[in-house]
């Protein structure tokens, strides 16, 4: 049954359901956006600005720390640097649905991941409960959950939430995430040993930007017993 609205009342509709952005795969016509070809870009870093990477991380602490490589479908700017912001803040779920699918093809295409792997595991980089709370959105579970369809690799919610405040030393002291370092953001969650003992272990986030918070992720998960430790983002800052 039609509704006859007036004109002024459609634009709220539209916010309410969504219909204010376009369908992925149009905006990406539209901006004639592509992903970038495997490994044009540094697999250390995920930089292709890279000039060798070298002691180059700062601020991430040591460089064997982090995931041993970093899978992008781009560089973090124009139409991918908004989509980015706009799946966390315009809650865009479906271009979050369609980047993490991207990011699953890439992982393939990369030789990262093979299909249905039973040795690989995507584990979302928890972002703190208060702002997926007031975001409505908990990005990087949506990116895995599309990659994990398109690779047949299973999600592993391996890592909690960070805390904020005095939290942080007391989790830092009891997860033992980082020995000495007391501020660790990130909480292994013990059940997840049983699944990551030795396994392949790909880290799933949004943007690449200093490279600190995938070093850190990198490391909860080998203290949980992964073997091998990667990465797979939508965007790289370069
Ligand atoms: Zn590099």
């Amino acid at each position: 049954m039609a509704v006859l609205l007036p004109p002024w009342f459609q634009p709220a509709i539209d916010e309410l359901l969504g219909r204010g952005l376009p369908a992925p795969a149009d905006a990406m016509r539209a901006a004639a956006w592509r992903h970038d070809r495997p490994w044009s870009w540094c697999a250390r870093c995920g930089s292709a600005a890279c000039a060798g990477c070298q002691g180059g991380l700062a601020g991430a602490g040591r460089e064997e720390d982090g995931p041993a490589t970093v899978v992008r479908l781009g560089a973090h700017d124009g139409a991918l640097r908004r989509w980015v912001i706009d799946v966390k803040h315009a809650r865009w779920e479906a271009m979050g649905e369609r980047l993490g699918a991207l990011i699953g093809e890439q992982l393939l295409a990369c030789g990262v991941v093979s299909r249905s792997d039973p040795r690989a595991s995507l584990v979302p980089v928890p972002m703190p409960w208060l702002r997926a709370h007031a975001r409505g959105i908990d990005h990087s579970a949506v990116l895995a959950a599309a990659a994990s369809r398109a690779t047949g690799a299973c999600v592993v919610g391996a890592l909690g939430q960070r805390l904020v405040g005095t939290q942080v030393d007391r989790a830092g002291r009891d997860s033992r995430v980082a020995p000495g370092e007391a501020r660790a953001r990130f909480i292994p969650r013990p059940r997840a040993r049983r699944v990551l003992a030795g396994m392949h272990a790909v880290l799933v986030d949004d943007v690449r930007t200093t490279g600190a918070t995938l070093a850190e992720s990198a490391r909860a998960l080998r203290f949980l017993g992964a073997a091998r430790v990667d990465a797979a983002v939508v965007s790289v800052a370069e």
